[in-house]
């Protein structure tokens, strides 16, 4: 299939290795996790994991260290270890952890190794885990990390977010894990995307898949009111700009992303004709990652389009223009933002999240909202979710 055999294809839908889930050896080797801090205090704000006097959550623990990583960039795969752990953990219960931890047994749990399992014992002997609090000595929590007050406040504006993935395509992590960090980042909703069908390499949802993850859905959702997790996709624009997912099924979703994964490098005319006509459709609301570059690593330059036909489309169409906060993608440039802005578009900032820690990574976004001057009223994600729906209903 073509996606598969595009040398071009972007980091977010590499397949992780086969079986690639190894207990992390030492410290995670991403540089900015590193240097070993000296004499640094925990946060003091995490009440879950810091706050208890004798024995912490182990579970909570775990999470903990697995979003901090994801936060960093660090690969989903790398940071399945922990999940896992945390899954396994939260599965055998605070007493059989105990009686393991006192027999130095921890590890005959499946998918506990040396250092989950040396988390889960000093959790469970009520000392701050080694591991998570170096972790939270190099985490920068989006407060202080922004200088600009205007990029804080268009973050705090914003509700939710309109693009993420769960385990159900190529996300690390279940629905109800990514809606609960959403909801502790303060959003009101989340809008889950998962791959489409042709995106095999990332587990694109059938349409039958699509159907049961929905009904899952509907269950979350009573038990997460008022936090909503509204029904979307992020559907493979294909090569004639057709949507690759069932008609009736994109009309039934809260909200349609639609994105160009396969032949980037297509020529300007047929590529500027794709996206115009997958943005004519009425089932579709925003244009993902529209220039499909990749900005870190060796990069992926952008592909080549009529941007002026392309947003013209979207702003007599009412679609939005995703402003993708990923940091190797950061998509739109700045340049064609600004000329998406000078045709009329709304734009959504979104996370593309892979991973609940990316949940974080609005921040960026929003950072290259400010430095183009989009009006808030102009985010559609700074609206609440009856107008978000009904904006989406309304193309
Ligand atoms: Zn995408
Ligand atoms: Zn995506």
């Amino acid at each position: 299939m073509a996606e598969a055999t595009d040398p071009t294809r972007g980091s977010e839908l590499a397949p992780e290795p086969a079986g690639l889930a190894p207990e992390p050896e030492g410290f995670a080797s991403g540089s900015e996790l590193a240097p070993e801090p000296e004499g640094l205090a925990p946060a003091p704000d995490r009440p879950a994991v810091h706050g208890a006097d004798s024995a912490l959550d182990p579970v909570a623990a775990l999470e903990r260290i697995a979003y901090l990583l994801e936060q960093a960039r660090e690969p989903t795969y790398r940071v399945r270890a922990f999940r896992s752990a945390a899954a396994t953990a939260g599965k055998a219960g605070p007493e059989r952890l105990t009686e393991l931890a006192a027999t130095g047994r921890l590890r005959d749990l499946r998918g506990i190794g040396d250092t989950t399992a040396n988390v889960i014992a000093e959790a469970l002997a009520g000392q701050q885990p080694h591991y998570l609090v170096r972790l939270e000595a190099e985490h920068k929590p989006e407060a202080a990390r922004v200088i600009d007050p205007a990029v804080a406040e268009l973050r705090t504006a914003l509700r939710g977010d309109c693009h993420t993935h769960s385990d159900w395509s190529d996300g690390g992590s279940p629905i109800d894990v990514m809606a609960r960090a959403a909801r502790d980042l303060g959003h009101a909703y989340v809008v889950l995307t998962d791959h489409s069908p042709r995106l095999t390499i990332a587990h694109g949802l059938s349409p039958e898949r699509l159907r049961q993850q929905l009904e899952l859905v509907a269950e979350l959702n009573e038990e997460m009111a008022p936090f909503r997790i509204l029904t979307g996709i992020e559907v493979d624009i294909l090569e004639d700009g057709g949507l690759d997912q069932d008609e009736d099924l994109l009309a039934s979703l809260d909200v349609v992303v639609a994105s160009v994964h396969s032949k980037l490098r297509m020529d300007s005319e047929a590529m500027t004709l794709r996206m115009i006509r997958a943005m004519e459709h009425p089932n579709t609301d925003i244009l993902g990652h529209c220039t499909g570059r990749i900005v870190v690593g060796r990069g992926r330059p952008e592909s080549t389009f009529d941007a002026d036909a392309v947003f013209a489309t979207c702003a007599r169409h009412g679609k939005a223009v995703e402003i993708n906060s990923r940091p190797e993608r950061l998509d739109p440039p700045k340049r064609l933002l600004r000329k998406a802005l000078d045709h009329g578009c709304v734009v959504s900032i979104d996370t593309d999240a892979h991973a609940p820690g990316q949940l974080e990574w609005q921040i960026n976004g929003c950072e290259r909202a400010v430095a183009c001057d989009v009006p808030v009223e102009r985010v559609v994600n700074t609206w609440d979710a009856e107008r978000l729906l009904a904006w989406a209903s309304s193309h």
